[in-house]
């Protein structure tokens, strides 16, 4: 074992995990590639975990955060007027669609869907929400508890009431045979079925558009407006959980909610906005966000740096269009990815803008394979390409390049990923 990962194993928590039986420490990084400590260079098809949406060393996001530095104006506190957290929250509160919207700023995701459910279940003067199966929205009290993975769920005893919806996963053999339309006509049925259940102010649904931690599940375009015509009715808060797929990473819509033709109450987002540098937030209808009878800040949240590399970062996004380089680059991918499902140890390759994933199972059983995911995971690395897991069992490859991936790049990501899958399966199968 490295010195460093016993000194990680001695100080940092045991359910912290790290990838590949020698875990590697990334030291420097330039355009879509890192470099480790051994040297060795890396494609990175995961952008981190979905968090350098631009890449590495972007000369625009280093300038902005070196002329913030060289003010000597890191005072962060934010009881005081912030211009580049003001301009920050005019361009997200416009691109969000959300009417009259208002944005507030947090370090993470965790906090922005706690931030979310706070304003929400004060709203709705109740603790009892709406969630999806396998879905995942932080490691808090309460962002835990509307977490639906059972991976994460013992670890907290929230009080919050959750009732959970089928959602996004169609695998489960009961849905295999329903079109679009009828799994969304099942879907709405089930949202039905389980509000009569319940009290009559139900808080929220917070939901992510394509589950990330789950394994880039992807529903049908349409499910969201059709649970949100039900919600309506009630008057349940919609609470869109863009931390993976906001910023144009799904090619086809700004928003990952976009695709459903819906706008949301709230949404949440973080990860790729600072590109690297910790941000996230909720951006709400005003009323909502106005309404909560607090009197506070973040300390931290929206901070001057932070805040100077997110402007820098969806300035590049917007300026470059990269929405529509992952719209052109994602079919692409999926494209020399497709062929793999026809090997035993794959269940399903699928993709939407920049976010793929390739599903492993047992070719005796077809159940579900963590093992052969992080055998795929040791192969990647060995051909020099950095992708992430997940997935209910483990059994997902997850790949999420920066959206400022090249063609060429493109292809030799898929072309390494071809490669390290069929290696594995020929191994097994
Ligand atoms: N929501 C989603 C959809 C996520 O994927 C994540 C992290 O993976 C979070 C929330 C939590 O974000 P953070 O790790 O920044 O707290």
């Amino acid at each position: 074992m490295s010195d460093l990962l016993a000194r990680h194993r001695a100080v940092m928590p045991a359910w912290m995990p790290l990838y590949y039986e020698t875990p590697i420490e990334i030291v420097s990084g330039k355009g879509n590639r890192v470099v480790d400590a051994d040297g060795n260079t890396y494609l990175d098809f995961f952008a981190g975990i979905v968090t350098n949406m631009i890449g590495y060393d972007v000369a625009e996001v280093r300038e902005a955060v070196e002329a913030q530095l060289a003010r000597g104006v890191v005072h962060t506190s934010t009881l005081y007027l912030l211009r580049g957290q003001v301009e920050l929250a005019e361009k997200i509160a416009r691109l969000s669609g959300i009417p009259d919207a208002k944005v507030f700023f947090t370090n993470s995701g965790t906090e922005a869907n706690e931030t979310a459910l706070l304003l929400a279940t004060y709203a709705r003067r109740s603790d009892e929400v709406l969630a999806l199966r396998n879905s995942y929205h932080g490691r808090s009290y309460g962002t835990i508890a509307v977490t639906g993975n059972r991976g994460w769920k013992n670890s907290s005893l929230s009080p919050l009431t959750v009732h959970y919806l089928h959602g996004t996963d169609r695998s489960h053999p009961a849905f295999a045979h329903l079109s679009d339309r009828e799994y969304i006509d099942v879907c709405v049925a089930d949202l039905r079925d389980v509000l009569s259940t319940t009290a009559p102010n139900v808080a929220c649904l917070i939901a992510e558009p394509i589950q990330g931690v789950g394994g880039f599940v992807m529903p049908p375009d349409g499910l969201f407006a059709a649970y949100k015509e039900v919600l309506d009715e009630q008057g349940i808060l919609f609470i869109s959980d863009e931390v993976q797929t906001g910023w144009g990473r799904t090619g086809t819509s700004f928003w990952g909610i976009g695709n459903h033709g819906v706008t949301p109450d709230m949404m949440t987002f973080a990860k790729g906005l600072g590109n690297g540098f910790a941000i996230g937030g909720v951006v709400a209808r005003g009323d909502l966000m106005d309404a909560l009878p607090a009197n506070g800040v973040s300390t931290f949240g929206g901070n001057p740096i932070s805040t100077a590399a997110a402007n820098a970062t969806l300035d590049y996004v917007l300026d470059h269009d990269l929405q529509a380089n992952a719209a052109r680059l994602g079919p692409l991918v999926l494209e020399r990815l497709q062929p793999l499902e026809q090997l035993p140890t794959v269940s399903a390759v699928r993709g939407r803008g920049l976010m793929f994933a390739i599903d492993m199972a047992d070719p005796a059983t077809g159940a579900p394979s963590a093992e052969l995911a992080v055998a795929v995971l040791e192969e990647t690395r060995k051909r020099g390409l950095l992708i992430g897991k997940g997935g209910l069992h483990g059994q997902t490859l997850r790949m999420a390049p920066p959206l400022t991936l090249t063609e060429e790049e493109a292809e030799e990501g898929a072309a390494i990923l071809v490669d390290a899958v069929t290696a594995v399966n020929d191994a097994v199968a």
